[in-house]
């Protein structure tokens, strides 16, 4: 077995990871915020039409004023930090590390170094890439994801422990290894 291959897996599982994770939040804002963006002009319509003649007009205009502003606010950040831009970001960063790491799995017994080179070249070009795009993990999330890396490490084989302390990703207890954050088994 190819143990930089089987290393190029770990880190593209843990990727997967994390590109998986964001593109959640990211999609989950997207929604809220064309949810928002939907409802309140017609939550504010109907509060108007209602109120309209009575003692609460005045507020309710106020109220849909100060709204609009808030919600064009809102329009003008999400253009800002270009959150298409970034779901797409993640798309493909998502894309090329389930792919690496699939690939890295059909070459884990390969001895052709033709094969190989090519795939390291690809693999460091995909590196830089995520380096990028995966700069502002906490250590924490980072764990969490190498933890979920190893156990898809092997399909189908549960015996998988973390090369740096040998606790099994499975049986999660807060501990101080650096890679995974579990607790080191100690092997007499
Ligand atoms: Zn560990």
């Amino acid at each position: 077995m190819n143990k930089r291959v089987e290393q190029i897996r770990t880190d593209a599982l843990v990727a997967k990871t994390l590109y998986t994770k964001r593109l959640r939040v990211a999609n989950g804002f997207k929604v809220a915020i064309n949810i928002l963006i939907i409802i309140t002009p017609i939550l504010f319509i109907a509060a108007q039409y209602v109120t309209k003649g009575t003692a609460l007009a005045g507020l309710t205009d106020t109220t849909a004023f100060i709204g609009s502003i808030l919600l064009l606010c809102l329009a003008i950040y999400t253009l800002s930090i270009n959150l298409d831009g970034n779901i797409q970001k993640n798309v493909i960063g998502l894309k090329n590390n389930v792919y690496v790491a699939s690939e890295a799995l059909k070459l884990i017994d390969e001895v052709s170094d033709e094969k190989l080179n090519w795939f390291y070249t690809y693999v460091a070009e995909m590196d830089t890439v995520d380096a990028d795009a995966l700069s502002n993990v906490s250590e924490e999330e980072r764990q969490k994801a190498y933890r979920s890396a190893l156990m898809q490490l092997k399909p189908g084989d549960n015996s998988v422990v973390c090369p740096i302390c040998g606790a099994s990703p499975f049986r999660y207890t807060k501990g101080n290894c650096q890679v995974c954050g579990n607790k080191p088994v100690i092997i007499q």
